[in-house]
């Protein structure tokens, strides 16, 4: 499928959601929908997401979540629209993805 592959390079071969590379992987990465079918959107490139199983099987058909630290909903980080640095860090030792904002605490 000729979209698959225009979406894993974009994404350069790592997950848009915890920015971990399908070449590490152990299981198989997927196109995930950012704005779920369920929900209207639509399969095109700007609404496609490369993710690792992982990631795919915890966001699942969301698009917003709790902030632990505020207790508000707010979206979930959408890879179309905003920058992964501003949301995420990983820690020290690159064994975890910590969220920085409440759109990054809510979609980790
Ligand atoms: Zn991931």
């Amino acid at each position: 499928m000729q979209q698959k592959k225009v979406v894993a390079e974009r994404a350069k071969g790592c997950c848009e959601y915890c920015q971990s590379q399908v070449r590490f992987a152990i299981q198989s990465f997927s196109i995930e929908h950012i704005i779920p079918r369920s929900q209207g959107g639509k399969t095109t490139l700007d609404n496609l997401a490369f993710s690792c199983q992982g990631c795919n099987n915890h966001k699942y058909n969301k698009t917003v979540g709790s902030d632990l630290v505020s207790g508000n909903v707010v979206s979930l980080y959408h890879p179309r629209q905003e920058q992964w640095s501003e949301h995420f860090a990983w820690n020290d030792d690159f064994t975890l993805v910590i969220g920085l904002t409440p759109t990054g605490r809510a979609t980790v």
